[in-house]
């Protein structure tokens, strides 16, 4: 006897969770794989989570910390702090709880879930695909309407169906620890060219510890590594005050995709979070939009696994509801382009020393929003003269791409 599923989802990732949760509410049946032996292990992510993707969810037992504000350090070391202690930004989560808790979800809803179980083959056929599964009791081949990859940056499905890479992938690093010295309820974000070339370091509270990261792309690297950055960053003679009395409890260290790859949904097969190369470019995050692509999709999705109609052309209009998205990725990328990994750590001084301003921090207080900083962006070309001067560059990605 072979099983027919509605939809198999491959990876009990955060996303792959919230993706079948999201399928069985639309009263499909859910096969869930995963090849750990266990959830949310092991995990590469600085565990921050935006108020509206926990609203989705529902897990604020999750939360270690809210965060409300931000250091923001120049290469010399020159700070900017932002925010208001009455509103929380995002919230520090511990990923563990929240992965398990939001696969849970979908099993309580009905979902399958096979752990230490991964596909090894698939086949689209007219009306289903066929998927050949490995795991701790042995094999077995399957079938479902829909194959969905939810399998992260190096997704099998992704690659099985050759469906594109995402834009660019990120090299994230990090180490957790305890006695960092920072604020409560505030993350410090470090800049500067030998530690985080064209991108930024991090120190986010967790309760009693600390999350240490940095990312940039291989092609600035320089044939450093990130290992030398975190060394760099933990020596810096201006911030050293803060890291003085560090000790190193864990280190992860994981890819970063972004930019939704070319072709997320083909006939029976659809890509979701990281496999889809969903990230933001700004800050990495991957959760929250994530968690948006799925609501935007399964409704749609829903209704062509009810008629059994996938096909190619089906699907390719179905992908066309991430048109936005796609656009509003590339946008966020042009700005980030244009404020931070194209700029010098000299331009980037000049930058600073604006922010800096009593009349430009009220402005970033007021409009400042790391999950949408095209709004910032623009008010920012538009009211301050200097900004027009420094990043002309930016006026352009940020009106026209
Ligand atoms: C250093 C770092 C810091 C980050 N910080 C943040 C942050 O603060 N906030 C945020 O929102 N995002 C952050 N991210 C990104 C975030 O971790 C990812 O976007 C998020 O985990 C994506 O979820 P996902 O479910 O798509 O993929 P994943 O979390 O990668 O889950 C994929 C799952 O699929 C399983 N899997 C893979 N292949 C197979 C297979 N062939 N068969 C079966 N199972 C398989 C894996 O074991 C895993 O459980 C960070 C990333 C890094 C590297």
């Amino acid at each position: 006897m072979v099983r027919l599923f509605d939809a198999i989802v491959v990876g009990a990732g955060p996303i792959g969770g919230y993706l079948s949760r999201k399928l069985n509410d639309h009263g499909h049946s859910v096969l869930l794989l995963e090849e750990h032996d266990e959830i949310g292990r092991p995990f590469q992510c600085a565990g921050l989570v935006n108020p509206q993707a926990m609203e989705a969810i529902g897990l604020e037992s999750s939360i270690l910390t809210p965060i409300w504000g931000a250091n923001i350090h120049s290469p010399n070391g020159k700070i900017v702090a932002i925010g208001d202690p009455n509103v929380p930004r995002t919230f520090s989560v511990c990923r563990k709880i929240f992965d398990e808790a939001v696969v849970m979800q979908s099993i309580a809803t009905g979902t399958e879930i096979m752990l230490s179980t991964k596909p090894i083959s698939a086949t689209v056929e007219d009306e289903f695909v066929e998927v050949k599964i490995d795991g701790s009791n042995g094999s077995e081949t399957v079938r479902c309407k829909l194959l969905c990859g939810a399998d992260g940056a190096h997704s099998w499905v992704r690659r099985k169906f050759k469906m594109g890479s995402p834009t660019e992938t990120m090299i994230g690093f990090q180490i957790e620890v305890t006695g960092y010295s920072g604020d409560d309820g505030v993350l410090d974000m470090y800049t500067g060219n030998r530690i985080a070339p064209g991108f930024f370091s991090w120190a986010i509270p967790t309760g009693e510890t600390t999350r240490l990261g940095t990312w940039s792309k291989a092609n600035l690297m320089e044939g450093s590594s990130s290992e030398d950055f975190m060394k760099r960053l933990m020596g810096d003679p201006n911030l050293n005050t803060r890291f003085a009395g560090c000790s190193e409890v864990g280190r992860f260290c994981g890819p970063v995709p972004s930019g939704i790859v070319r072709r997320p949904l083909r006939e029976r097969v659809a890509l979701f979070g990281d496999a889809a190369g969903i990230c933001k470019p700004t800050t990495g995050g991957g959760i929250g939009p994530g968690f948006r692509q799925v609501d935007i999709l399964v409704p749609i999705l829903s209704k062509a696994i009810s008629d059994n109609d996938l096909n190619s052309s089906r699907m390719k209009n179905i992908a066309s509801k991430l048109k936005d998205m796609k656009r509003d990725q590339r946008k966020k990328r042009a700005l980030r382009d244009a404020f931070l990994t194209e700029m010098d750590d000299n331009e980037l001084e000049s930058i600073f020393a604006v922010w800096a301003r009593p009349e430009v921090t009220d402005l970033i207080n007021e409009f400042g929003d790391i999950e949408n900083p095209i709004t910032l962006g623009v008010k920012m070309l538009r009211e301050v003269p200097e900004f027009r001067r420094l990043a002309g560059r930016a006026a352009k990605a940020i009106l026209w791409s």
